[in-house]
């Protein structure tokens, strides 16, 4: 689905990114995993639209898909999940989710006038879908709670929500497990399982936690100093000494 190559980006003269190729299988849930400062991060931002890449393509679906913009990425489902902005932090969790199909779109103020125009009309059916989401969550009983005051985890599925208020095909998921405690990790781990099988979402995660990892993720990709070092189920990522290496060097 995903087709990263030979990608590098370079700040001033230092190499975040350094000719890193990998592949994202449609239907999968690919974990991306390595040290601090191995260029994760930067990778998911060049894919998402939010880093233009110094060289090398991303395709999708064999298109050429370097460089659009996050709105562009967006209207193709290549979501990309957000911490929630702060000025959408006094809205409630239910509004969060309402305000997405409108807010992602990167529009001029006059169409989001007329947007919120439509919105209007289609308020019953947002907040039908709002609340479909909220139950498929376990999060009904956040629904009027205010954005800012929910727990770490519980944002965390707030942003996974976000990406089923529209057609995700791709989500790209950044530490979902840090601060999380066990139990909300387990209900977020559950979600993006079944978001994956019911409706076919395709996946990939960033993360830490390698029980997480490990009962998500296949195939596993690990990236050190830019560039991808292995791949393969964890267990084999787990035990390659690259692997080991590049994770001891830091
Ligand atoms: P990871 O997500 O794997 O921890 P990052 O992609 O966040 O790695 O960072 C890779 C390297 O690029 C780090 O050394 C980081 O300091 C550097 N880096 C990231 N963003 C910038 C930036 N905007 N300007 C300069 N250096 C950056």
């Amino acid at each position: 689905m995903i087709v990263v190559e030979n990608l590098h980006k370079h700040f001033g003269g230092f190499h975040a990114v350094d000719g890193a190729s990998l592949e994202i299988r449609k239907g999968s849930i690919t974990g991306l995993i390595g040290p601090n400062g191995a260029g994760k991060t930067t990778l998911f931002n060049v894919i998402a639209g939010r880093l233009p890449a110094t060289s090398g393509r991303v395709l999708m679906d064999g298109e050429d898909i370097t460089g659009l913009p996050p709105h562009a990425l967006f209207h193709k489902g290549l979501l990309r999940t957000f911490q929630i902005a702060h000025e959408f932090s006094s809205m409630t969790v239910r509004e969060n989710l309402m305000m997405v199909p409108a807010g992602q779109l990167g529009e001029t103020l006059w169409n989001t006038w007329f947007r919120r125009r439509a919105i209007a009309e289609e308020e019953r059916a947002l907040r039908r879908k709002a609340d479909e989401v909220l139950e498929f969550l376990t999060i009904s009983h956040l629904a009027e709670e205010r954005a800012s005051n929910i727990s770490g985890g519980q944002k965390k599925l707030l942003e996974l929500g976000r990406t089923m208020m529209v057609d995700a095909k791709i989500v790209f998921l950044d530490e979902v497990g840090a601060g999380v405690n066990r139990t909300l990790l387990n209900t977020i781990g559950d979600a993006i399982v079944r978001l994956n099988r019911e409706r076919g979402y395709t996946f990939c995660v960033i993360e830490h936690d390698m029980d997480f990892i490990g009962r998500l993720c296949d195939p596993v990709i690990c990236m050190a100093e830019g560039k991808v070092l292995a791949e393969g189920t964890v267990e084999e990522v787990k035990n390659d000494e690259r692997v080991i290496e590049a994770y001891l060097g830091t």
